[in-house]
């Protein structure tokens, strides 16, 4: 019987340590780094210590199999750790598993040359730069048939031209992993290529930082990139060309369930501070904890946020069993469509619950309501991964060529007491 829902003890150790760690020492840093600034004095004086820390403790880039060069722990322990990484903004980064860099270096990993993998693998991998992933563009994200940003090979250079958006930390990143049309004769799958971008490549420019958080985050990099003539060696294609559409799948799997081991940290957060203001709020004479309503949104928050976790635990130990993102594609779009809808209703009761200060900028309700919407966009909206979890289940099932149901219970009782004439004859029964 292998079902078990126990934390093995020692994990759980290094777990407790992890909670203490981010409680004290990294949760303050939102209030005095603030956003990602990787080139700030006052960052690089304050996060490689704790990023050492980290590795002494063997928890550096725990995403990573040995031979990537991580402890390999698994999807599941990345799955509790995340959890307490995703209650902080810079936990992520203080363990080298922050997105867009983990699934960046898993392709690196899986697809990089070595000379590609000793030029930005180890770099990032390391924690001394950081990466961006450039696909979606402004004329369309969600169908990535429809993008159009070329590369064209000119002599023993690709020259790109086009525009992405929406790419999340590319005012940080050192380089860029970028979808481009190479073959656009080629069947719509078959057609793009990705290329490695340093983010210094002449003809490449930023033509804006889209601000999407409410408080004015000074540091929000969702990049608006233009390329014009934008040349890159020959050498920095990643995989074969025409083999876009596969790494993406490869990058993305990963990174969706990161996505949401996140974000469960998010929600726990949410919840926590709700029950503690149910308890500590008074109105008419009693705390909000002792009226119904209040437990009825307490309840079917816990509720609703253990079906998650249960969810993205048991999505997390599939990809450790299979180790194939194919065989789990169904599981991380159901994880993808359940993440945005528990983060948005946990978080707006909680504000609920808060009355005015809920609302305001000093509690952190309202960013992550807007987060909320950002999960159902981020790496594909809520409506694809519905599609794809619809047709991944449809593909078990049958149609009937009956007019009426397989189960239709005229057709079952009919057959049935057809079944038992012999015994219902025997006792004068009558059907
Ligand atoms: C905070 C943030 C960070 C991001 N970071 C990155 C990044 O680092 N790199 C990157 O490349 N991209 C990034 N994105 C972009 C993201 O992947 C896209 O926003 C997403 O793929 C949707 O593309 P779109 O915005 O162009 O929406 P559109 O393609 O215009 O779709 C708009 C809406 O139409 C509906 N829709 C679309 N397709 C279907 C369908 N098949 N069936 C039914 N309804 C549909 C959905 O409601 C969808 O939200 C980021 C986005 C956000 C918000």
């Amino acid at each position: 019987m292998a079902w078990d829902f126990e934390t093995d003890p020692e994990y759980q150790k290094k777990l407790d340590w992890v909670a203490e760690f981010i409680r004290d020492e990294v949760e303050p840093l939102d209030y005095v780094v603030g956003g990602l600034d990787i080139h700030n004095p006052l960052w690089k004086e304050l996060i490689p210590p704790l990023q050492q820390k980290v590795k002494d403790q063997g928890l550096w880039a725990t995403h990573l199999g040995p031979e990537l060069g991580g402890p390999g722990h698994g999807q599941v322990k990345l799955a509790l750790l995340n959890e307490i990484l995703g209650r902080g903004g810079l936990g992520p980064i203080v363990f080298g598993c922050a997105a867009p860099d983990t699934g960046n270096m898993e392709i690196l990993a899986h697809y990089g040359t070595q000379e590609q993998k000793d030029a930005w693998m180890t770099p990032l991998l390391e924690g001394r730069i950081l990466s961006a992933y450039a696909m979606t563009e402004p004329q369309g994200g969600a169908d990535p048939t429809a993008l159009q940003t070329t590369a064209v090979l000119d002599g023993d250079d690709w020259v790109i031209n086009g525009e992405k958006w929406f790419i999340s930390n590319s005012a940080e990143a050192s380089f860029l992993i970028v979808f481009v049309v190479t073959d656009p004769q080629a069947a719509p799958h078959q057609r793009a290529s990705m290329l490695i971008v340093p983010t210094d490549t002449p003809g490449l420019e930023t033509v804006r930082n889209i601000d999407l958080r409410l408080r004015g985050d000074k540091n929000a990099s969702e990049g608006y990139l233009r390329f014009t003539n934008a040349r890159v060696p020959r050498g920095n294609l990643l995989g074969d060309q025409g083999q876009a559409f596969a790494i993406s799948q490869t990058r993305l799997g990963g990174g969706r369930v990161h996505h949401a081991m996140r974000t469960l940290g998010n929600v726990s957060r949410a919840f926590d501070m709700m029950c503690e203001r149910a308890l500590s709020r008074h109105t008419k004479g009693e705390p909000l904890a002792n009226k119904q309503l209040i437990q009825s949104m307490i309840a079917e928050s816990w509720i609703e946020m253990e079906q998650f976790r249960l969810l993205v635990l048991r999505t997390a130990w599939r990809i450790d069993q299979y180790q194939d993102y194919k065989k789990v594609r169904g599981d991380i779009a159901a994880v993808k469509v359940a993440m945005p809808g528990v983060l948005n209703r946990i978080a707006s009761r909680a504000l609920q619950i808060h009355g005015s200060l809920g609302v305001s900028s000093e509690m952190p309700f309202v960013d992550m309501i807007v987060s909320s919407y950002t999960m159902g966009l981020a790496d594909g909206p809520t409506e694809v991964h519905k599609v794809t979890l619809a047709r991944k289940i449809l593909r078990d099932y049958e149609a009937t060529d009956d007019l009426f149901p397989t189960r239709h219970i005229p057709k079952l009782r009919e057959a049935a007491l057809a079944q038992y004439a012999d015994v219902l004859a025997k006792h004068g029964a009558n059907a």
